[in-house]
């Protein structure tokens, strides 16, 4: 059985955050990644406090090209609302950000071995899908929404009506991409949301997270689109750029507003394994990356897994929580009433306010 000092299982934000920290703090971290390229489901915002963190770890934010976001833009049914972010945000692909992350953790001095998939964590040891073994002094779980058996979520953290994220991609109009430049825009319903972004590669990245329930009154995801767009009429704009039949990725059972308030020994749970803030606050990345350097950081100084896993749970309480009041609001069927009626200025205290290492 191969060992080594510091096993990250995971190459996405929050493993890559890891394996630089702890490449640079002089223990050379082994990434396991199942994907040579990846390709996240996600809306593909990345705040200003997530484009700072990238900096640190040596991603210029200039040279992942995305479109720079300066204000969130909110629609319910035929209201809309617009407000300023408390930062400059960009759109970026998952494939360009989780690249370059990939490439500052090999730089950094990680080994970083693609097209291995773990099957089982249990007792400090990853179970690999050819059959080999490998054990770990630490080990930084960065699966994200994934679960490995012996390291599983607990499956009650989904709710009773759980949600599902789903993506597609759009190419844009002219009329379109002049719209949407320079914003995200959230388009609220009954019962979930979509979050909308231009690009570094020319696309608009669709992204909804929406209740089980709501899609199976629907009858499948082409049918729910159908319908948002008979309900909105600007999104009904975007959704005209939509191909016929395009490729839908999906995710099943986000559990939303989970937290890891404890862990193993030498077990760090990192990014959506340590906590899961609603997508409709564009942090889930900056939870990863910030969970990624303070558990390497945690480790090259000696400080326990439970300790540092308690620790980041206290951190990431307050985003998480006030994520998961703006996103009942924004699911209710009564958000285009409230809409139009909405302070500005608290659209942007809750984008504040949903930043991690942000306190109250
Ligand atoms: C609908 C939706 C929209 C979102 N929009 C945004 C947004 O706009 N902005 C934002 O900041 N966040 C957003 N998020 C959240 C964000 O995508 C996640 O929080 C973030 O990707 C978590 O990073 P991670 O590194 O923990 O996991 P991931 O990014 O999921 O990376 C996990 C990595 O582990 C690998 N892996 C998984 N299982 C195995 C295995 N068994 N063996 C080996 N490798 C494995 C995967 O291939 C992947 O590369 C959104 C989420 C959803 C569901």
């Amino acid at each position: 059985m191969r060992r080594t000092p510091a096993l990250i299982v995971g190459g996405g934000p929050a493993g890559s955050a890891a394996a630089i920290t702890l490449a640079r703090g002089g223990v050379r971290p082994v990434v396991l990644e199942r994907h040579a390229a990846a390709d996240a489901i996600c809306g593909g915002f990345v705040s200003w406090r997530t484009l700072e963190r990238l900096a640190t770890l040596g991603v210029d934010p200039a040279t992942l090209g995305g479109d720079p976001i300066d204000t969130v833009e909110l629609f319910a049914g035929r209201h809309r609302r617009t407000a300023p972010l408390p930062g400059g945000g960009m759109g970026v692909s998952r494939r360009r950000l989780d690249g370059l992350l990939r490439d500052a953790a090999v730089r950094a001095g990680a080994a970083v071995e693609t097209g291995v998939t773990v099957r089982t964590l249990e007792n400090g040891v990853a179970r690999l899908a050819d059959g080999g073994e490998m054990a770990g002094d630490a080990i930084f779980l960065a699966t994200g929404k994934h679960d490995l058996r012996g390291s599983a979520r607990p499956a009650g953290a989904r709710g009773e009506d759980p949600t599902l994220g789903l993506r597609v991609r759009l190419l844009p109009s002219a009329a379109n991409r002049a719209a949407m430049a320079g914003r995200v825009e959230l388009h609220l319903f009954d019962r979930g949301y979509v979050g909308l972004v231009l690009q570094e590669d020319g696309s608009a990245n669709l992204c909804l997270a929406v209740h089980r329930s709501r899609l199976n009154e629907a009858g499948n995801p082409a049918a729910l689109l159908t319908e948002l767009a008979r309900e909105a009429p600007v999104l009904a704009e975007r959704l005209a750029d939509l191909t016929a039949d395009p490729p839908v990725d999906a995710i099943a059972n986000v559990p939303y507003g989970w937290r890891a308030r404890t862990t193993e020994q030498g077990l760090y749970r990192l990014g959506d394994q340590a906590g899961v803030i609603p997508s409709l606050a564009g942090e889930g990345m900056g939870i990863a990356i910030a969970s990624g350097i303070g558990a390497g950081q945690a480790r090259l100084r000696g400080e326990s897994a439970p300790d540092w896993q308690a620790r980041f749970a206290r951190r990431i309480a307050a985003p998480i929580a006030i994520a998961g009041a703006a996103r009942r609001l924004a699911e209710s069927r009564r958000a285009a009433g409230f809409l139009p009626v909405i302070p500005t200025s608290l659209v942007g205290w809750v984008a504040q306010m949903t930043r991690v290492g942000q306190r109250p």
